[in-house]
């Protein structure tokens, strides 16, 4: 095809690391080249909003998702800076989450590319103003002593978003160009696609491949050494975009949340997620509570996972399931957050979330 065909792309070793360090909340940020044209921008840390982005650097240039403040988004163009001059001319959203799309706005002039659920979504998961109420409260002292009363896991949550981010500044800058299923970009006669395989994790989960370079960019239908949680959708949906990636067979997965992997980072939220069903069901049969149960299930392998007491939101949306509500869970609703926390203290793990 055109002026790469027959070119095979060179292959560069994996885990090429040409970040540089820096004194800040973003210092730690990595650039990682993953392919000839196909790079990851892999944050220091693996908590809650530590979102990966990725770049490939073909056709003016897109980046994939942009970050959960501007401090982070500042440094990931920083690090792009140092493979391409001038800004990209595309950015893809690989769905509605607050630390995918908020650093959208410093791509100006960027054709901002997502499912056509995704403007909504942001509007009701995604809103700046609720993140920057919610790190207010922590700073005042009468909202936290009320907070500490009646939410002690939206306080603990609160404290650890305020030691990573500040989302101050932050203005939703929404996505113009929607697909349905299926896009695909020509980018100088390298061909990227865009499929929606949602709603798993939220409604706009969409994978962004490149077959020529066997990379596909996951977004949060693949969490990698952390917990996997799903707001929207099944379990089936989730178990089914899986196995999608895993039928692509690619070299390089850059999952939503945690370290580059290949094709076993699938496999091991497939088994986790299958798991965590069957777990969640021999003791809804036998009636214990969602969070009983969460208590009880063993972790196994995945206790080394970070934030491991996340399991509460899957066991609670299998038990959905198992009742045949189809009703998401609350995204940061104060009941998973206090569940989350009460979870990991009963187990005596850190409260992480
Ligand atoms: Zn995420």
């Amino acid at each position: 095809m055109g002026a790469t065909e027959g070119s095979e792309p060179a292959r560069l070793p994996f885990f090429h690391q040409i970040g540089v360090d820096r004194q800040s909340a973003s210092s730690s940020m990595k650039l990682q080249q993953i392919s000839h044209n196909c790079f990851a921008v892999v944050p220091g840390k693996n908590r809650v909003g530590h979102a990966n982005s990725g770049f490939i650097d073909r056709g003016g240039g897109v980046v994939i998702d942009t970050q959960s403040d501007l401090s982070h988004a500042r440094r990931m163009i920083e690090l792009l800076g140092t493979v391409r001059t001038g800004m990209p001319k595309r950015v893809i959203n690989t769905h509605e989450d607050g630390d995918h799309v908020w650093g959208n706005q410093l791509f100006d002039g960027a054709e901002i590319i997502a499912h056509r659920s995704v403007p909504d979504a942001m509007r009701r998961v995604a809103d700046p103003r609720q993140a920057q109420t919610l790190l207010r409260r922590v700073d005042r002292l009468l909202p936290r002593l009320l907070l500490r009363a009646s939410h002690p896991g939206v306080l603990a949550f609160a404290r650890q978003l305020r030691q990573d981010f500040d989302f101050d500044g932050i203005e939703p800058t929404f996505p113009a160009t929607l697909f349905d299923q299926r896009l695909v970009l020509d980018l100088d006669d390298l061909e990227v696609h865009l499929i929606h395989v949602g709603p798993c994790h939220r409604d706009g989960d969409t994978v962004v491949h490149v077959p020529e370079e066997r990379v596909v960019f996951a977004g949060d239908v693949v969490f990698r050494c952390c917990t996997p949680v799903g707001w929207a959708g099944s379990y089936a949906n989730w178990l089914a975009a899986l196995d999608l990636i895993i039928w692509l067979d690619p070299d390089a997965i850059v999952p939503g949340h945690g370290p580059i992997c290949g094709i076993e980072g699938a496999m091991e939220v497939k088994a986790y997620l299958e798991y965590v069903r069957e777990e969640s069901r021999r003791f809804f049969d036998r009636g214990l509570t969602s969070l009983e149960a969460s208590k009880r299930i063993e972790l196994g392998p995945y206790g080394d996972w970070r934030a491991p007491a996340r399991l509460y939101v899957n066991v609670e949306r299998a038990y959905r399931e198992f009742r045949g509500e189809t009703e998401p869970v609350l995204p940061t609703g104060e009941k998973t957050l206090d569940a989350i926390y009460t979870l990991a203290k009963a187990r005596g793990m850190e409260v992480e979330f």
